[in-house]
């Protein structure tokens, strides 16, 4: 009997959900979006990807960094895709000496990184003051996309393998019978399903509380600016992170785009976003943001005085220790969660929709998911209070953790 599949939720992982399960044969693939692909977290993500040796991200950014110019290649849908590699910033010689790891660790598999001075690493990016930064790991693996595109094009390969996917539709309960799902109540009627995956971004946990499932992801804000930096950046420049700072950036629109992951973060409490919350934005935070972009001034001197163009606060779902909560609902049979991708699911959407791909086909997932299993917490996992807490320091605790 042909499984009938329903992703809901159309970011960037849905999409990618939609597009592993149709090219596998899962089953009828049905996507349904409440408004339109890529309206919730997806589009205003800085759409970094970058490979580092760590367990956490090894096999699936090497596969998302192989699938993702295929896909160009199988849709004709351009995703933005530069390769521009990134420069990993260390100050302290503790920071010096976990880079130096991660350098054994690339060598070791063949990666042609390598450690470079401040010096060296002023050369590649114009605007870096070599003063400001003791040395620096060049990782080739590290890139760019624009996530609207690449949502087009997992998309797009999802039709052609005979997925459906309908904007405009909201998914308002999920109805199950006797332990397994039978189906999604929608805004535009009753759907039959005996497979669900939820992939409802930062909406994942309301969806699912009247199911009795308390989600371990909440959602903070989260910033970014675009400064419009003299003279302008080349699209090719590598991009940075400085963990000890907590700051990140790249080139856009030949000006400096500057990320952070405060401490701190800003929790949104349930409710308080305004609905709907389609290509929506949150007010900027400058005060919050003030002492990282201090120390992003000392690196790159010239951000001083650039005009900022935009500032870019947006939600986006945590989890307690950094990792996406991907796998099955062990208490409801045909349920599958793929969500709360803790600012890298961009990243992660290709080797997180091949995990949930081979989970419904029955298969043992070919990227390691256990450390993904949605109801790892236990008991804590359903406290409210606990999981803001956590999530309130993961997010400048896992950046330090990933990134060093
Ligand atoms: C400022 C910022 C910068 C970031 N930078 C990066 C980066 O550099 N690299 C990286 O990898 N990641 C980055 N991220 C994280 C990344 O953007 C997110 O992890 C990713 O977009 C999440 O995708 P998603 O598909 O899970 O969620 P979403 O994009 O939010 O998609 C969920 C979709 O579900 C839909 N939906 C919700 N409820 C329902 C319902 N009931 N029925 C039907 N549809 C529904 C929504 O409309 C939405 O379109 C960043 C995030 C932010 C906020």
């Amino acid at each position: 009997m042909t499984r009938r599949i329903v992703v809901i939720g159309g970011g960037v992982v849905g999409c990618s959900v939609a597009w592993h399960l149709a090219k596998q044969g899962a089953g009828e693939v049905l996507l349904i979006e409440r408004d339109r692909l890529g309206s919730g977290t997806t589009w205003h993500s800085a759409g970094n990807i970058t490979w580092r040796p760590g367990a956490q991200h090894d096999a699936m950014v090497l596969y998302a960094l192989h699938a993702i110019p295929a896909l160009t290649v199988e849709t004709g849908q351009e995703t933005g895709w530069v390769k521009t590699g990134r420069l990993f910033l260390a100050h302290a010689p503790s920071a010096i000496a976990a880079l130096q790891r991660y350098q054994d660790l690339a060598e070791a598999r063949g990666i042609t990184s390598r450690m470079i001075t401040g010096a060296e690493a002023a050369q590649l990016h114009p605007l870096l003051n070599a003063e400001a930064v003791a040395a620096a790991w060049l990782n080739p693996l590290s890139g760019r996309i624009n996530p609207a595109d690449l949502t087009a094009a997992y998309a797009k390969a999802a039709r052609r393998h005979g997925a459906t996917i309908v904007e405009g539709c909201t998914a308002m309960a999920i109805r199950e019978r006797s332990g397994h799902v039978v189906g999604v109540q929608t805004s535009e009627g009753a759907l039959d399903a005996d497979t669900i995956v939820v992939a409802a971004g930062l909406w994942s946990r309301s969806l699912l509380r009247p199911l009795g499932i308390n989600l371990a992801q909440w959602h903070c804000e989260h910033f970014y600016l675009i400064a419009e930096v003299t003279p302008r950046l080349s699209r090719e420049v590598p991009s940075f992170v400085a963990p000890e700072d907590l700051i990140y950036g790249r080139e856009e629109v030949g000006g400096m785009l500057v990320g952070f992951f405060d401490e701190n973060a800003k929790i949104i409490e349930d409710g308080a976003l305004p609905e709907p919350f389609s290509f929506t934005l949150l007010p900027p935070d400058w005060d919050k943001i003030a002492p990282y972009f201090e120390r992003a001034c000392e690196i790159f001197p010239v951000l001083e005085t650039a005009p900022i163009r935009s500032f870019v606060n947006g939600p986006e779902s945590f989890t307690p220790d950094d990792l996406p909560l991907i796998g099955p609902v062990e208490s409801v049979a045909g349920l599958y969660l793929c969500t709360a991708m803790n600012s890298g699911g961009v990243t992660y959407s290709a080797g997180a929709g091949q995990i949930v791909a081979d989970l419904v086909m029955g298969m043992e997932p070919r990227f390691a998911f256990a450390r993904f299993a949605p109801d790892r917490f236990g008991e804590r996992g359903r406290d409210p209070d606990w999981i803001k807490r956590e999530v309130s320091r993961v997010v400048s605790r896992g950046y330090r953790q990933t990134n060093l």
